[in-house]
């Protein structure tokens, strides 16, 4: 298959236009979001959602969040919709937030993965409102990578995973979150965060004070154990380099990469200098925003480097810096080094 490569900078109404046609056949392309690059399907399409799974090499049991762009598409995805997924709607949308509810019933199974939930969220990013509303569906994307590599925060990225795959891409901005939504279930009996995205714990309490933080959120599960988010139990965001995350202050971080030899180090734009291996800065160390932008960008970069083994400095859990080091235990395969 070719992939048409829709160059969204240069001519937005067509690449929208040419978006929406493909996406209406039940074709499956990838578009920009504020968050990560998604791999968008129609949600009411069996065959285009199975398109997405195999494209992406995506395990079956791993359910899609459904993009709308609007409120008044919500009732197309959800029922029986709690009077507090309106509270969040209110306070979070448009934008990195997803909510798990009870399925509506043109929703394909195949999207939930055999759930009677589903995830929905109303993006913010301009592009993938406009396609979906040029459309007229709402859109399930997972994040437009290989199943299992770093997310992908730019057309580029998705072209070296999936180009020959997918039906097209929209080539447009650069993800400016840079990890993926934040993720509440709202179907329990308490509110529960399934994953930590811009959305941080403490902005959510001010809407859901129950708010439970899922066990998943920062530990590995038993291989006994069931998922809440069935996503969080796979090896996910790794490069092909091995990785392992590193806890201490930054002398301590700089003297440990420096003491080793054919590895490199992802470290804070404040250490940089000090370090003599192959290195990579994700960012200053106070300001989780950036580390959020660059670490899905570093972890692809760190393949380039020729070396065997990487050390990330950990990032603090404050705000955003929760989900940078949800995704980092994650693409180490909880390998943490505490100095
Ligand atoms: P991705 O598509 O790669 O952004 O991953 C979507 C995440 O949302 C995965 O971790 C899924 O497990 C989670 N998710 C999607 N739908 C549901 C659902 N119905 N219930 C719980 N988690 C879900
Ligand atoms: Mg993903």
């Amino acid at each position: 298959m070719t992939t048409q490569k829709l160059d969204a900078l240069r001519d937005y109404n067509s690449a929208v236009k040419s978006a929406a046609e493909i996406l209406c056949k039940g074709g499956i392309v990838a578009v920009p979001t504020e968050t990560v690059y998604g791999l968008a399907a129609s949600a009411y399409s069996d065959s285009a959602i199975k398109a997405v799974f195999e494209a992406k090499g995506r395990p079956q049991d791993n359910p899609l969040i459904v993009h709308i762009s609007s409120l008044d598409m919500l009732t197309d995805v959800a029922r029986d919709i709690p009077e507090c997924a309106y509270s969040c709607a209110k306070t979070f949308w448009p934008g990195p937030f997803t909510m798990v509810l009870s399925k509506g019933e043109n929703i394909s199974e195949s999207v939930s993965a055999g759930l009677d939930s589903v995830a929905v969220r109303f993006p913010a990013n301009k592009t993938v409102c406009d396609i979906i509303t040029a459309s007229g569906l709402p859109l399930a994307a997972p994040s437009a990578n290989t199943s299992g590599r770093p997310s992908p925060t730019a057309a580029r990225h998705v072209i070296d995973d999936l180009d020959g795959k997918i039906d097209a891409v929209v080539c447009g901005e650069d993800s400016v979150v840079g990890v993926e939504s934040t993720v509440v279930s709202l179907v329990g009996d308490k509110p529960r965060l399934l994953r930590p995205g811009a959305v941080t714990p403490e902005q959510l309490r001010k809407v859901l004070p129950d708010l439970v933080i899922d066990d998943a959120v920062l530990k590995q599960l038993k291989s006994d154990e069931k998922a809440a988010s069935p996503g969080m139990k796979y090896k996910h965001y790794a490069p092909k380099t091995e990785t392992f995350l590193v806890e201490g202050c930054s002398g301590s971080f700089v003297r440990f990469v420096n003491s080793k030899t054919d590895c490199a180090a992802i470290c804070f734009e404040e250490e940089y200098y000090s370090i003599n291996i192959p290195k990579i800065s994700y960012g200053s160390k106070h300001n989780e925003s950036t580390l959020a932008k660059n670490v899905f960008s570093s972890l692809r970069d760190v393949d380039n480097l020729g070396v065997k083994q990487v050390y990330i400095h950990a990032p603090s859990k404050d705000g955003v810096g929760l989900a940078v080091y949800n995704r980092l235990i994650r693409a180490s395969g909880f390998k943490v080094i505490t100095l």
